[in-house]
């Protein structure tokens, strides 16, 4: 047995859940697959559900937390008729129409997809991240810099973003410590020369964070020289891990167009992928801005496109 659907809408962070309120508000009663909750990488909600306080999604001026507000997205498109799966998409199948999803052996056809299957920010791997995150670990310098006025903090990475994070974070912190790996930053020459010339950032060369310390939340880091492999630690209340992002894009690999970094690749100005009745959303297509705000822009975006390609096919 398989289901059909008008829309079928795959992973529901901002960008997805908001396509889902278009289209369901449009009468297309999308399906939305939104991913599995054990995951890290394609949780229902995506990565604001990794997060505490939202501060800066218009319209909550008291703040809200992250997985609060994917719950009320999620309310707002069940309220218009969107149906939601939750479970995680294992194949696809874009060649010809209806297109085909499955999940398992569950078959799923579809006359439009979006993706929104979002990204996520790689970690450093040590055992605690899930624990502190949120907690004085974060992965979002624009998201989280707020909250540590006057405090001391780490970034740790050596190339743009991790640059780009500490320069922003000296707005609100005391002090940054850039903690790099090897001997030499990747970052850009501009980038170089401005961290240089801020007083309140310095470079840890050679290190590794080894262990990330905290109870209820960050207290302090360990460290690794790299070369010597000498251990010390640092008391810092926030760490901030810029060391990349990684699009969640394997599903699509040889048949959406991306760039090598992985990211879907749209027509400028508008959420068309290469193939004529499939859309792309959200971190999964945007480097740049990474917002719960601006991905949930493209996702609108996405449902007035399919919503508009739909109705030239009949
Ligand atoms: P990059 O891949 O450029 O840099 C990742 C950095 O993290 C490197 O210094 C790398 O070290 C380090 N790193 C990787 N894994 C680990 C680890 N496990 N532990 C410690 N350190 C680690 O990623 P970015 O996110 O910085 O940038 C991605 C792209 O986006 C780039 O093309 C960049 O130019 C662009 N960008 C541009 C900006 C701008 O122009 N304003 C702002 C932000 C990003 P190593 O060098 O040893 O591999």
């Amino acid at each position: 047995m398989s289901q059909h659907s008008k829309v079928l809408i795959i992973g529901s962070g901002p960008a997805g859940l908001t396509a889902a309120i278009y289209t369901a508000r449009a009468s297309l009663q999308p399906l939305v697959i939104e991913g599995e909750p054990s995951s890290t990488s394609d949780q229902p909600g995506g990565q604001l559900m990794l997060t505490t306080e939202v501060e800066n999604f218009p319209g909550f001026p008291e703040g809200i937390m992250g997985p609060e507000l994917m719950m009320r997205c999620r309310e707002q498109a069940a309220r218009f008729g969107a149906q939601f799966l939750t479970e995680k998409v294992t194949k696809i199948d874009f060649s010809a129409r209806p297109f085909q999803a499955w999940v398992r052996d569950q078959h799923y056809t579809a006359d439009s997809v979006i993706v929104s299957t979002g990204a996520q920010s790689l970690m450093l791997g040590l055992p605690e991240e899930q624990r502190l995150i949120g907690h004085g670990l974060s992965t979002c310098a624009t998201c989280d810099g707020f909250f540590f006025r006057n405090q001391e903090i780490i970034v740790v990475g050596g190339g743009d973003s991790a640059l780009e994070e500490a320069q922003f974070l000296t707005k609100f912190a005391s002090k940054v410590s850039i903690i790099v790996r090897r001997d030499t930053l990747r970052a850009s020459k501009i980038m170089q020369e401005r961290a240089h010339a801020n007083p309140k950032i310095s470079f840890v060369w050679n290190s590794q964070v080894t262990k990330i310390v905290g109870d209820a939340s960050v207290s302090g880091v360990e460290l690794r020289d790299t070369v010597t492999g000498a251990t010390s630690s640092m008391a810092v209340t926030g760490v901030f891990v810029a060391i990349g992002h990684r699009p969640n894009t394997d599903l699509f690999r040889g048949v959406l167009d991306m760039e090598d970094s992985g990211y879907l690749i749209t027509k400028p100005g508008s959420t068309y992928t290469n193939i004529a009745g499939v859309f792309a959303c959200g971190d999964v297509q945007d480097h740049t801005y990474r917002q719960a705000i601006t991905a949930a822009g493209s996702g609108c975006m996405a449902a007035i496109d399919c919503e508009r390609w739909l109705e030239a096919q009949h």
